[in-house]
């Protein structure tokens, strides 16, 4: 049976205001990780296409960047409402292709509504400076342009959230551009093109190209010289590849990459505020989040109790089909991340780690993983140095706060991390000692349309949300004048 939700998406590429199927005829599958059936086939972008894509964008640029910031913030409000409108009508359809539960999806569908208000709000908030030269000869005016056109690359994780995260502030600002989904997940972008039409976005301001040719893709897209910003979302190693291609153009890059975020909980936490977080900080969108927490550093005094606790919770967790009411835990996104999990398990128990609870992949149809709490994990297992990405938390046990600042930070990442401590002076200190673009504390969720997110070292370069998301779309112009 088909699923209404998915057979109301018009499934063909979106360029120019027109949907069209790809130059070559190419389509590709949509799965659904708990059944692992088909949902549907989307048309497959080719590199002609893509430039196709950028074309339009160049040339609907002009206009879009000419509109006065209120007409901007009108249609980005309207998107905002819509969206909300559709709310249940998208969450379901961002569980069917990416697998989170419902209440997960339902929470995404409003974060990313949220970008849109902002930005909608930040769209007449663009400002200029104006100041005398320190010598008196001359005035010196800053004013904040358009960057232009704006390639998006967006994983499967937040299928709309990273969507919207990137199109607020870029239409705000009065840029255009290409959007190429994750292809796990292109169904929510293109439902979302038909939202933005809705709320008055004009033709060729919004592009969306899903492609199952990515790399040749989006490489074409970053030669072309109309081709002024990029904003990526994803791994780290994908991450890399890009930011070299970009480097032939001098294109303008934010990056928002992976993380390995420790959650530290001091001996003086309350541990059943930090039980609570840590579930949130583990199990939000079933741990396929780069905000996740993936290692645990608990103090020595409290780390039995606290591993008891979390233990309890963990297996308390109800895993299934995230259409399904008060399931909380949907399948992992495909057979290959399932795998990985797994053997990171696996191997961590092989050289010593306890089980408490989970360890396995259930058996049957979908991609499920239960809810798993390791002990004893050694300081060199890859658990630890690798991005889980599934519902699984090594813990390790500390013995002094310079110890765990030693540990938290001896990563190349550096996106979050989470302290859990009564004494709020001491919990700052250790805010402040962390290599890391955010910290929660007493908290396991960071993410907030109106905060700046984003990481430090190889977690990324730039920021999303607040007010820094916008100047990503700006470039500032410095006018000496006399008068
Ligand atoms: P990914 O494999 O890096 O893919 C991300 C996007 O890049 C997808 O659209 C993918 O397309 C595309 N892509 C893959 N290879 C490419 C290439 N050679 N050239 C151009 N584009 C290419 O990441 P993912 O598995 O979807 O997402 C998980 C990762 O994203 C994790 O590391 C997570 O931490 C990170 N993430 C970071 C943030 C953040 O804000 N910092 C937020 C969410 C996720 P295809 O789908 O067609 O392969």
């Amino acid at each position: 049976m088909p699923h209404p939700e998915v057979s109301q998406v018009k499934t063909g590429l979106h360029i120019g205001g027109q949907w069209r199927e790809a130059s070559d005829g190419g389509r590709f599958e949509v799965r659904d990780p708990a059944t692992e059936e088909v949902l549907a086939e989307v048309a497959s972008a080719s590199v002609a296409d893509a430039l196709e894509a950028v074309d339009a964008a160049y040339r609907a640029g002009p206009a879009w960047a000419a509109t006065s910031p209120r007409q901007r913030s009108d249609v980005l409000r309207r998107a905002f409402d819509l969206l909300m409108e559709r709310k249940e009508a998208f969450a379901r359809l961002i569980v069917l292709e990416s697998g989170k539960a419902l209440a997960e999806a339902r929470g995404e569908v409003i974060y990313a509504a949220e970008f849109l208000r902002w930005y909608s709000e930040e769209a007449v908030r663009i400002q200029g400076e104006v100041s005398q030269a320190p010598g008196g000869a001359n005035r010196i005016l800053v004013v904040r342009q358009p960057i232009g056109v704006a390639v998006f690359v967006t994983p499967w994780n937040f299928p709309a959230a990273m969507a919207t995260r990137k199109i607020g502030p870029a239409l705000a600002a009065g840029c255009t551009v290409v959007l190429k989904p994750a292809s796990e997940t292109p169904l929510t972008a293109l439902a979302m093109a038909e939202i933005f039409e809705e709320a008055g976005v004009p033709a060729g301001v919004i592009n969306v190209v899903p492609s199952r040719k990515s790399g040749e893709v989006v490489k074409a897209m970053l030669q072309d010289p109309r081709v002024r910003k990029l904003s990526f979302t994803g791994s780290t190693e994908i991450g890399r590849v890009l930011l070299e291609q970009a480097a032939q153009n001098v294109v303008k890059c934010s990056m928002e990459l992976g993380g390995n975020a420790p959650f530290i909980v001091l001996e003086d936490a309350d541990l059943e505020v930090a039980v609570a977080s840590a579930m949130v900080a583990k199990l939000r969108n079933g741990g396929e989040s780069c905000t996740a927490a993936n290692r645990f550093y608990v103090a020595r005094a409290v780390a039995e109790e606290f591993s008891m606790r979390f233990a309890q919770a963990m297996a308390a967790v109800r895993i299934g089909p995230g259409l399904e009411e008060g399931v909380q835990l949907g399948p992992l996104v495909n057979r290959s991340t399932l795998d990985k999990v797994h053997q990171l398990v696996t191997e961590a128990v092989e050289q010593g780690a306890r089980v408490l609870t989970g360890g396995k992949i259930r058996a049957g149809k979908g991609y499920f993983y239960e809810p798993t709490l390791l002990t004893g994990v050694r300081p060199d297992a890859a658990i630890l140095h690798r991005e889980i990405f599934g519902p699984v938390a090594p813990i390790c046990v500390f013995d002094s706060i310079d110890e765990v600042i030693r540990l938290a930070n001896d990563t190349a990442f550096g996106l979050v991390s989470f302290v859990h401590s009564q004494d709020l002076g001491k919990a700052l200190h250790v805010a402040e000692r962390i290599e890391a673009g955010m910290v929660g504390i007493n908290r396991g969720v960071v993410s907030d349309p109106a905060a700046p997110f984003g990481g430090w070292k190889q977690s990324g370069v730039g920021r999303e949300g607040g007010h820094d998301g916008l100047l990503e779309y700006l470039e500032s112009k410095y006018i000496c004048a006399s008068w």
